[in-house]
Protein backbone atom coordinates (compact mmCIF):
# COMPACT_ATOMS: atom_id res chain seq x y z
CA UNK A 1 0.00 0.00 0.00
CA UNK A 2 3.04 2.32 0.34
CA UNK A 3 3.96 2.86 -2.97
CA UNK A 4 0.29 3.71 -4.10
CA UNK A 5 0.41 6.47 -1.68
CA UNK A 6 3.81 8.13 -2.87
CA UNK A 7 3.03 8.08 -6.52
CA UNK A 8 -0.35 9.79 -5.37
CA UNK A 9 1.65 12.19 -3.78
CA UNK A 10 4.07 12.84 -6.77
CA UNK A 11 1.23 12.91 -9.07
CA UNK A 12 -0.21 15.96 -6.51
CA UNK A 13 2.94 17.78 -7.05
CA UNK A 14 3.48 17.41 -10.50
CA UNK A 15 -0.21 18.21 -11.20
CA UNK A 16 0.44 21.56 -8.97
CA UNK A 17 3.72 22.19 -11.09
CA UNK A 18 1.57 22.45 -14.54
CA UNK A 19 -1.22 23.90 -12.93
CA UNK A 20 1.08 26.59 -11.92
CA UNK A 21 2.62 26.90 -15.35
CA UNK A 22 -0.22 26.89 -17.05
CA UNK A 23 -1.66 29.89 -14.76
CA UNK A 24 1.89 31.52 -15.61
CA UNK A 25 1.05 31.37 -19.31
CA UNK A 26 -2.57 32.99 -18.73
CA UNK A 27 -2.36 36.65 -20.22
CA UNK A 28 -1.48 39.26 -18.27
CA UNK A 29 -4.62 41.20 -16.34
CA UNK A 30 -5.17 44.65 -17.74
CA UNK A 31 -2.91 47.29 -16.38
CA UNK A 32 -4.24 49.47 -13.70
CA UNK A 33 -7.13 51.87 -14.59
CA UNK A 34 -5.34 55.35 -15.59
CA UNK A 35 -4.83 58.26 -12.83
CA UNK A 36 -3.75 60.69 -15.76
CA UNK A 37 -5.45 64.19 -15.35
CA UNK A 38 -6.81 65.53 -18.00
CA UNK A 39 -4.36 68.73 -18.33
CA UNK A 40 -1.63 65.51 -18.20
CA UNK A 41 -3.49 63.91 -21.26
CA UNK A 42 -3.46 67.25 -23.12
CA UNK A 43 0.09 68.18 -22.26
CA UNK A 44 1.68 65.04 -21.94
CA UNK A 45 2.53 63.09 -18.68
CA UNK A 46 5.87 65.45 -17.35
CA UNK A 47 2.47 67.68 -16.98
CA UNK A 48 2.69 67.69 -12.93
CA UNK A 49 -0.66 66.53 -10.58
CA UNK A 50 -2.89 69.69 -9.64
CA UNK A 51 -5.40 68.09 -7.08
CA UNK A 52 -8.46 70.15 -8.20
CA UNK A 53 -11.46 71.05 -6.04
CA UNK A 54 -14.05 73.53 -6.06
CA UNK A 55 -12.86 76.06 -4.10
CA UNK A 56 -14.60 79.15 -2.13
CA UNK A 57 -12.91 82.53 -1.77
CA UNK A 58 -14.57 84.19 1.50
CA UNK A 59 -14.54 87.94 2.72
CA UNK A 60 -12.08 90.26 0.49
CA UNK A 61 -8.58 90.12 -0.87
CA UNK A 62 -7.69 92.39 2.22
CA UNK A 63 -9.55 90.39 4.70
CA UNK A 64 -10.68 87.22 4.09
CA UNK A 65 -9.54 83.18 3.95
CA UNK A 66 -9.82 80.32 1.24
CA UNK A 67 -11.97 77.10 1.27
CA UNK A 68 -10.77 73.88 -0.44
CA UNK A 69 -7.73 75.70 -2.03
CA UNK A 70 -5.53 74.18 -4.70
CA UNK A 71 -1.72 74.07 -5.15
CA UNK A 72 -0.33 75.74 -7.96
CA UNK A 73 3.07 73.04 -8.70
CA UNK A 74 6.01 74.55 -8.01
CA UNK A 75 6.65 74.41 -11.78
CA UNK A 76 5.51 73.29 -15.04
CA UNK A 77 5.90 73.42 -18.74
CA UNK A 78 4.99 77.17 -19.01
CA UNK A 79 5.97 78.69 -15.38
CA UNK A 80 8.50 78.28 -12.67
CA UNK A 81 7.85 79.12 -8.83
CA UNK A 82 9.93 82.02 -7.22
CA UNK A 83 10.22 82.25 -3.56
CA UNK A 84 10.21 86.13 -3.31
CA UNK A 85 11.75 85.97 0.25
CA UNK A 86 14.31 83.21 -0.02
CA UNK A 87 15.05 84.92 -3.68
CA UNK A 88 14.70 81.32 -5.02
CA UNK A 89 12.98 78.73 -7.10
CA UNK A 90 10.94 77.14 -6.12
CA UNK A 91 8.29 79.19 -3.77
CA UNK A 92 7.76 77.46 -0.60
CA UNK A 93 4.68 74.67 -0.85
CA UNK A 94 2.73 77.26 1.83
CA UNK A 95 2.99 79.89 -0.52
CA UNK A 96 1.46 78.92 -3.55
CA UNK A 97 -2.50 78.16 -2.58
CA UNK A 98 -5.10 79.85 -4.54
CA UNK A 99 -9.33 79.15 -5.93
CA UNK A 100 -8.97 76.67 -8.45
CA UNK A 101 -10.56 79.29 -10.59
CA UNK A 102 -7.51 81.57 -9.79
CA UNK A 103 -4.83 78.35 -10.73
CA UNK A 104 -6.82 77.36 -13.81
CA UNK A 105 -6.72 80.82 -15.30
CA UNK A 106 -3.05 81.37 -14.09
CA UNK A 107 -1.95 78.25 -16.07
CA UNK A 108 -4.42 78.99 -19.14
CA UNK A 109 -2.95 82.65 -19.76
CA UNK A 110 0.25 81.60 -19.07
CA UNK A 111 -0.12 78.48 -21.69
CA UNK A 112 -1.70 80.82 -24.49
CA UNK A 113 1.20 83.20 -23.77
CA UNK A 114 4.01 80.87 -24.33
CA UNK A 115 2.27 79.48 -27.39
CA UNK A 116 1.90 82.94 -28.97
CA UNK A 117 5.17 83.58 -27.83
CA UNK A 118 7.24 80.61 -28.57
CA UNK A 119 10.63 82.07 -27.95
CA UNK A 120 9.69 83.66 -24.19
CA UNK A 121 11.03 82.18 -20.86
CA UNK A 122 8.88 80.14 -18.76
CA UNK A 123 7.09 82.55 -16.34
CA UNK A 124 7.68 83.13 -12.64
CA UNK A 125 5.12 83.26 -10.30
CA UNK A 126 5.49 84.21 -7.00
CA UNK A 127 3.14 84.31 -4.14
CA UNK A 128 -0.51 83.67 -4.40
CA UNK A 129 -2.06 82.40 -1.19
CA UNK A 130 -1.71 80.73 2.35
CA UNK A 131 -3.11 77.20 2.51
CA UNK A 132 -6.30 78.29 4.11
CA UNK A 133 -6.07 81.99 3.30
CA UNK A 134 -5.80 84.98 5.67
CA UNK A 135 -3.20 87.27 6.61
CA UNK A 136 -0.10 87.39 4.57
CA UNK A 137 1.70 90.58 5.96
CA UNK A 138 5.59 91.29 6.42
CA UNK A 139 5.90 88.74 9.87
CA UNK A 140 6.02 85.89 6.77
CA UNK A 141 8.63 87.77 5.51
CA UNK A 142 9.81 90.74 2.75
CA UNK A 143 6.73 93.86 2.54
CA UNK A 144 4.27 90.90 2.71
CA UNK A 145 0.41 91.92 1.28
CA UNK A 146 -2.10 93.25 2.72
CA UNK A 147 -4.12 91.36 -0.11
CA UNK A 148 -3.67 88.24 -1.23
CA UNK A 149 -6.04 86.83 1.59
CA UNK A 150 -8.85 84.51 -0.28
CA UNK A 151 -7.08 83.04 -3.44
CA UNK A 152 -7.81 85.54 -5.73
CA UNK A 153 -4.59 87.36 -5.79
CA UNK A 154 -1.23 85.76 -7.80
CA UNK A 155 1.84 87.67 -8.33
CA UNK A 156 3.87 87.24 -11.57
CA UNK A 157 7.06 88.27 -12.45
CA UNK A 158 8.06 90.05 -15.68
CA UNK A 159 9.77 87.94 -17.99
CA UNK A 160 13.54 89.79 -18.48
CA UNK A 161 15.17 90.87 -21.27
CA UNK A 162 18.11 88.10 -20.80
CA UNK A 163 15.65 85.70 -20.41
CA UNK A 164 16.84 84.29 -17.65
CA UNK A 165 14.14 82.30 -15.18
CA UNK A 166 14.68 84.53 -12.02
CA UNK A 167 13.33 87.98 -10.81
CA UNK A 168 13.60 91.20 -13.12
CA UNK A 169 15.44 93.54 -10.19
CA UNK A 170 15.31 96.63 -11.72
CA UNK A 171 13.16 97.87 -14.74
CA UNK A 172 15.96 98.24 -17.21
CA UNK A 173 16.34 94.46 -16.81
CA UNK A 174 11.96 93.91 -17.38
CA UNK A 175 11.25 92.79 -21.43
CA UNK A 176 8.23 95.48 -21.69
CA UNK A 177 6.98 93.74 -25.21
CA UNK A 178 6.66 90.46 -23.59
CA UNK A 179 5.49 91.87 -19.85
CA UNK A 180 3.07 93.69 -22.27
CA UNK A 181 1.41 90.52 -24.02
CA UNK A 182 1.81 88.98 -20.84
CA UNK A 183 -0.79 91.94 -19.26
CA UNK A 184 -2.56 92.16 -22.38
CA UNK A 185 -3.21 87.78 -22.13
CA UNK A 186 -4.88 88.44 -18.30
CA UNK A 187 -7.15 91.46 -19.25
CA UNK A 188 -8.36 88.97 -22.19
CA UNK A 189 -8.63 86.49 -19.72
CA UNK A 190 -11.03 88.75 -17.67
CA UNK A 191 -8.86 89.96 -15.13
CA UNK A 192 -10.39 92.19 -12.43
CA UNK A 193 -7.25 94.04 -11.54
CA UNK A 194 -4.10 94.00 -12.35
CA UNK A 195 -1.23 96.31 -10.43
CA UNK A 196 1.89 97.38 -12.57
CA UNK A 197 4.50 99.24 -11.82
CA UNK A 198 4.68 102.79 -12.07
CA UNK A 199 8.11 102.96 -14.19
CA UNK A 200 7.28 99.84 -16.25
CA UNK A 201 5.32 101.51 -19.00
CA UNK A 202 2.57 98.71 -19.45
CA UNK A 203 -1.00 100.14 -19.94
CA UNK A 204 -4.19 98.60 -20.43
CA UNK A 205 -8.08 99.38 -20.09
CA UNK A 206 -8.40 102.32 -17.08
CA UNK A 207 -9.54 101.07 -14.09
CA UNK A 208 -7.97 97.42 -14.87
CA UNK A 209 -4.56 97.82 -15.14
CA UNK A 210 -3.63 100.00 -12.26
CA UNK A 211 0.01 101.57 -11.84
CA UNK A 212 0.98 101.10 -7.75
CA UNK A 213 4.23 100.85 -6.23
CA UNK A 214 6.19 97.98 -5.29
CA UNK A 215 5.07 96.92 -8.73
CA UNK A 216 8.09 97.51 -10.84
CA UNK A 217 9.21 93.95 -10.95
CA UNK A 218 6.43 91.74 -10.97
CA UNK A 219 2.57 92.30 -11.76
CA UNK A 220 -0.36 91.72 -9.53
CA UNK A 221 -3.26 89.53 -10.47
CA UNK A 222 -6.31 89.62 -9.31
CA UNK A 223 -9.36 87.47 -10.52
CA UNK A 224 -12.62 88.32 -10.09
CA UNK A 225 -14.73 85.51 -7.49
CA UNK A 226 -17.01 83.55 -8.97
CA UNK A 227 -20.58 84.43 -9.43
CA UNK A 228 -22.55 83.29 -6.27
ZN1 LIG B 1 0.53 90.93 -4.94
Amino acid sequence: MRRPAIALAVLVVVAGVVAFALHDDEPAPPPARTTTTPQQEANGPAWPRIAWRRSRAVGAPNDGRLVRGVQLPAEGPDWFTWDPVLERIPNRAWRRWGTDRLVHTLLRVLREYRAAHPEAPRVGVADLSRPHGRGFGPRYGGLGHASHQNGLDADVWYPRADRTERRAMRVPEVDRGLSQALVDAFVGAGAQKLYVGPDVGLRGPKGVVVPLVHHDDHVHVRIAPPPA
